[in-house]
Parts: C-alpha cells; structure tokens; sequence
C-alpha cells in the first residue's frame, strides 16, 4: 500500500513484478473485489458484451486465434473443447469452473478468485455463450473461505446487473451459475471426480471412453475449465485473440501464472509470458536462492510434476518444454529447493501426499505407490538395496502406463526426475547406509 493507503500500481521500480505481464492477473490487487463497479471501471464485462454480439462460433474462433491452452494442467486447447461440446447433440448442456486447487504451495486459482472474482464469472458466461449451456456450476474448494465469498458476492452482484440470469444485457440469452463447495479430495480437481461430485456422488474417476464434451455432468455434454484459465476469456474476447497470441512460444501462447515459493528470496504469485526461463523467474523476479543459499532445483507442477536440476535453469518455460524436462506445467506450482535439500526425502513427501490422496478404485495406483513408498522409506533409512532402484522404475512405469486417472499416471514423476537428475544421492543412501 501506499502512504496514503492506496495499493502500488506502479510497480515497474519493484524487481518482483517490473518483468511481470498480467494478464490473469490485470485486477487482482487493484480493484476492491467486493466493488462490481470497481470491476466495470477496469473493462470488466466488456468482453462480454461483444461476445453477445457476435455468433457462439465467432467467439469460438477468437478463441481459437488467442492459441488459449487451459491452464489447469492438462494444457489442452480451449477452443477445441468449446468446439467439440458445442457441437455435441441436445439442448442440456453445462459450463463448469474448477476452483478445487489442491496442489502443495499453488494459490493462484485462490488469488483470482478472491482478489478478481468478477472475470471468472466473465469468463464462465462466455464459455456458456459459446458451447450453449444455460446452466454452470462452480467447484470450489471448501477451505478457501475467502474466494467463496466473493464468489458469492460477484454472482448475486452480476445478476442484479443483468450479467447473469435471464436474458443477459437483453441478448436473449439466460445462463445462471451456483457455486459448489469441494469435500477436500485431491482427486476431485480430476474433471470426472469433480463431475460426479457435484452430481452428489463420491467423487472418483471413470474411464473416459466417452469424452465429458459429449457425456460430462449427468451425463450432458459439459465444458471444465480452470479458474486461471477463464480469467483469461474475458481478455481475449475485448483485445482479440491475436493480441493475446502475441505473447508466449509458437506452442504455448500468452502468460502463465506460477506460485513462486520455497527457498527463493521474494516468493508471490508471478505471471510472465511463456518461454521466459526458470533462471529469470528464481533469479531475477524471485531474487535467487533465500539467505545466500546454493540452488539445488525447482519442482515444477506440483506434486505430479517433476524436479528439475540447476544444469537446465536456461529451459525457456512453456507445457512442451516442461513435459520433455520429465517434469510438467502442472497448475504453476514451482517450489524452489537449495543444497540443503534430501532429493530422496523430496520425492517421499510427494509420494506420500499422493498415496494419501489415492481414491483406491484401480490397483496400479492404489497398491503401486503405497508399495513405491515402503521402498523410499528402506532408502531414506538407510535398509535400501540397489535392486530397489530397478523396483521403483518398473512400479513407476506400470503406474504410469495402468492406472485409471492422471493421479496414478502422473504420481510417480517426482521419484522418476529425481532418479533421473539426482541418481547419486540415492545411490549414497544405499551405499553409507544413512
Ligand atoms: Fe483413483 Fe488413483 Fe485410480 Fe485415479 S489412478 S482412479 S486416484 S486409484
């Protein structure tokens, strides 16, 4: 704040946020959340009255131009999902926001949602208007008390103002939206749990032989995207999709928000277009390594992503780079870790949330990384074999390449990058014994 009790603006004097381009982020901060007039100053609802005036279509194809990948994880395009479920037969069909964020040290689903929850709701309208839904749901995780509230506060603010409801900004078009409070399963970010959840069911994955854009929540065709990735809708739709495209790498285009946290000097919500590298973001916005100490390595995604060494700071950031790096973009979580650090207590911690969060329903899963654990636990107490390290590469794969969700088949990332990367320290578990 300010003397005067006015939040900084002008931040271009400040090193954290001088190379920072937000926009996910354009309001957070800014504007009092509380405020739809705060909100309307700064543009808000302006994406969505041209969207109201051009075609679903057109807004799908502007959509497709921006080169918009959903930022939840899975980096699939936004508008290829519109696309699919808006053709997809029958008159039913529903627009979700996922705002269930689980990962370890990830905040920024949080941080829109309370600080900017009016462009969610934006952006959740929009999708509805291009795919023809007239009903939405918004998954919200049950500990953030704060983002609820505002939540709550924007939807009854934005149907009083004719933005939600009947007839939005006399278009002829209804969409209305309720907010459901996640049970605090890690799984039911996963976009079928998080369906059957809302439908009252225990919220485990199915088999996705049919695609939720034709069979979702009960059983109509239904669009999930991410909270970060609907705060960049309303953007998109009032600057145009090429100017969002100007941002990022050929595959990866516009900016990403990462939660910049652990053993980093000045840690925050950080967004910068894709392809800066790891190094400008720890070093130059992050400050480098907290109290002069050495970098080690930077988990990237979560605790599904993956730990990347200090050889590979120069990798330019984007969902392609990462994934080849054995790791992945995950939400934007990114933990900063120095030389103090046990990788292999690293990658137990990981694997322990996981098998915590393991719904149980498949066995490559649920058997295979309670059974990976016991092994990290022998190593890091000094009673592990070199055979253990051949074990763990085979349940690793088999979890992989068996499981029914991205949990199982993402879970054993942390221990494959640290045995990729930090192999030695492993190995010295094993051989002194400690
Ligand atoms: Fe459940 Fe794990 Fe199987 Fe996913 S992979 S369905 S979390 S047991």
């Amino acid at each position: 704040m300010d003397d005067d009790g006015q939040p900084h603006t002008d931040r271009s004097a400040n090193p954290f946020y001088a190379t920072q381009h937000k926009v996910a982020l354009r309001n957070t901060g800014i504007i009092d959340p509380a405020s739809l007039d705060d909100y309307l100053k700064r543009d808000g609802y302006k994406g969505l009255r041209k969207a109201l005036a051009l075609t679903p279509a057109q807004v799908i194809e502007e959509v497709r131009v921006s080169g918009l990948r959903g930022r939840g994880g899975a980096g699939f395009p936004t508008a290829v999902k519109w696309k699919s479920c808006s053709e997809a037969p029958g008159d039913v069909k529903y627009m979700l926001c996922n705002g269930d964020e689980g990962d370890p040290g990830a905040f920024m689903d949080r941080s829109i949602m309370e600080g900017d929850p009016h462009t969610v709701l934006e952006g959740l309208v929009i999708g509805a208007y291009a795919i023809g839904a007239h009903q939405g749901f918004l998954y919200i995780r049950d500990e953030y008390d704060l983002a609820l509230a505002h939540m709550k506060t924007a939807i009854e603010d934005a149907r009083a103002h004719g933005f939600l409801g009947k007839n939005i900004q006399n278009s002829g078009f209804d969409f209305d939206c309720e907010i459901v409070r996640g049970g605090g399963a890690f799984v039911c970010g996963e976009s079928s749990a998080l369906m059957t959840s809302i439908e009252g069911k225990v919220g485990e994955p199915r088999v996705k032989y049919i695609r939720s854009v034709e069979k979702g929540l009960f059983e109509k065709p239904t669009v999930l995207n991410n909270v970060e990735t609907l705060a960049n809708i309303p953007y998109i739709l009032l600057n145009g999709g090429e100017k969002f495209a100007e941002l990022g790498t050929d595959s990866s285009k516009g900016t990403k928000v990462f939660s910049l946290v652990g053993k980093v000097q000045r840690t925050g919500l950080v967004e910068v277009p894709m392809g800066v590298t790891l190094r400008h973001l720890i070093f130059d916005i992050g400050g480098g390594v907290k109290d002069g100490g050495k970098f080690k390595g930077v988990q990237t995604g979560g605790p599904s992503g993956g730990c990347i060494p200090e050889k590979m700071l120069d990798l330019e950031i984007d969902f392609d780079s990462l994934k080849e790096s054995g790791s992945m973009m995950g939400s934007g979580g990114m933990i900063v870790m120095d030389d103090t650090t046990c990788m292999v207590e690293l990658a137990r911690y990981y694997l322990n949330f996981l098998a915590g969060e393991s719904c149980g329903k498949c066995t490559p899963c649920r058997e295979g990384l309670r059974c990976m654990l016991d092994i990290l636990t022998r190593i890091t107490e000094g009673r592990g074999t070199m055979d253990d390290l051949d074990l763990l590469e085979d349940l690793a794969y088999t979890a992989k390449e068996a499981s029914l969700c991205e949990l199982g088949r993402t879970a054993a990332n942390p221990v494959m990058s640290t045995l990729r990367y930090f192999r030695d320290e492993y190995e010295a578990h094993i051989k002194d014994k400690r």
